[in-house]
């Protein structure tokens, strides 16, 4: 028994795991197959007919001619989902040529593989995400639940102060809760599409002051010392989020040196090649254990905790320098690390104010289209 091509063809798209999109030469979709349906919650009724650009975005490198479909490789394309969401997967697209005349332009055949290595560590990525936080929220809750039995069955036998012992470890531990959640809120908020900036040109040396004021009263161990150069410009950044960031940084030189160290926090403005300052530099370094090579990177990661005694000794969540740098980028400024044992240095770079100057366009750009820019504070 011998099959038609276009029956053959069918049968294959029919069972394919992969996602099909035709569409014609004017750009209207004709056929989806069911996997691109359940991708994106539309059906094929609902599709066909439609503008292709409804349902993706694809790089413009993507389309190869007929023949030469080996040729170009599979890129990162965006399926638009019925509810708003989208989904990165990997595609090919293929021109196809009209079925009557030989070298026609007849629309294209746009391929999404779904069982591609991008799919897959997105959705590692997020049952991993869940099984960490599922463990971050489990170990405080267990030793507050512990303690707290104890203190319930032991009742008056309990000594004063092994009960105020007791007590503190629940309070810490709570305190770890708030922590962690506060931390997790943050990072929903970074990544929600609601985020909101509200930029102003802000006098960094108060921020700095602030900070170093209301970390040292928490812990009177270590040595603060500011270094601010004079006449330095004000930086356009978000209030909150500026002492957020200096908070983290600051906080973690203190809990990753030894007591009795010094931290230093060093200001200054930095020029282009026409000698106007639009850059403001913020150093933040301690005489810690300091990060390896190989951590650097891991460290602006969520939950990235380094495995050496002083982490374990610290409390934290592992979430603050993934804050830090989204912050940081999105106030269009740069974050990196340098670090040798003794010796660790951030360095934050933030668009400084130029007398005379409005925002600038790079402060707020189209990437953060919910910035709100306000010249003054
Ligand atoms: P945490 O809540 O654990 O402090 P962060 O995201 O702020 O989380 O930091 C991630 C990890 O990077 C920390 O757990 C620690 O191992 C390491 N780290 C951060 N800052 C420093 C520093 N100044 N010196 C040495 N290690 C650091």
């Amino acid at each position: 028994m011998s099959h038609t091509s276009e029956e053959l063809l069918k049968a294959i798209i029919a069972c394919s795991p992969d996602g099909y999109v035709s569409c014609d030469e004017f750009g209207k979709i004709v056929y989806v197959n069911e996997v691109v349906e359940k991708i994106t919650g539309w059906s094929a009724k609902e599709l066909i007919g439609q503008e292709s650009l409804k349902i993706y975005s694809l790089p413009e490198s993507l389309t190869s001619r007929v023949g030469q479909e080996g040729k170009v490789k599979p890129q990162a394309a965006i399926l638009f989902q019925r509810d708003g969401k989208k989904i990165t997967l990997k595609a090919r697209q293929i021109e196809i040529k009209k079925s009557d005349k030989e070298n026609s332009f007849g629309g294209y055949l746009t391929i999404f593989h779904t069982e591609n290595p991008m799919t897959l560590n997105v959705e590692r990525a997020q049952v991993e995400f869940v099984s960490t936080v599922s463990h971050e929220l489990r170990t405080p809750l267990t030793s507050i639940k512990g303690f707290t039995e104890t203190i319930l069955k032991s009742g008056d036998k309990l000594s004063d102060e092994n009960k105020k012992k007791y007590i503190t470890i629940i309070k810490e531990q709570a305190d770890r809760l708030i922590r962690l959640v506060e931390d997790l809120l943050a990072v929903s908020r970074l990544e929600s599409q609601n985020f909101q900036l509200t930029v102003r040109s802000l006098d960094l040396k108060k921020y700095i002051n602030k900070v170093c004021e209301s970390l040292i009263s928490k812990s009177a161990k270590h040595k603060l010392v500011i270094n601010i150069e004079n006449n330095l410009p004000n930086v356009w950044a978000d209030a909150d989020r500026l002492e957020q960031i200096l908070t983290n940084l600051i906080d973690n030189a203190i809990k990753y040196s030894p007591n009795g160290s010094v931290v230093t926090i060093t200001a200054s403005a930095l020029g282009t090649e026409k000698n106007i300052k639009d850059k403001l530099k913020i150093e933040v370094s301690d005489q810690g254990i300091g990060i390896g090579e190989a951590d650097l990177q891991k460290i602006f990661t969520k939950f990235g905790r380094l495995d050496n005694p002083m982490t374990r000794q610290t409390q934290g969540t592992g979430l603050g320098l993934f804050i830090t740098k989204s912050l940081v980028l999105a106030l269009k400024g740069q974050i990196s690390v340098s670090s040798k044992p003794g010796q660790t240095m951030f360095t934050v770079l933030l668009p400084a104010v130029i007398p005379d100057m409005a925002i600038p366009v790079s402060v707020i750009d189209e990437s953060s289209a919910n910035t709100k820019g306000k010249t003054n504070g």
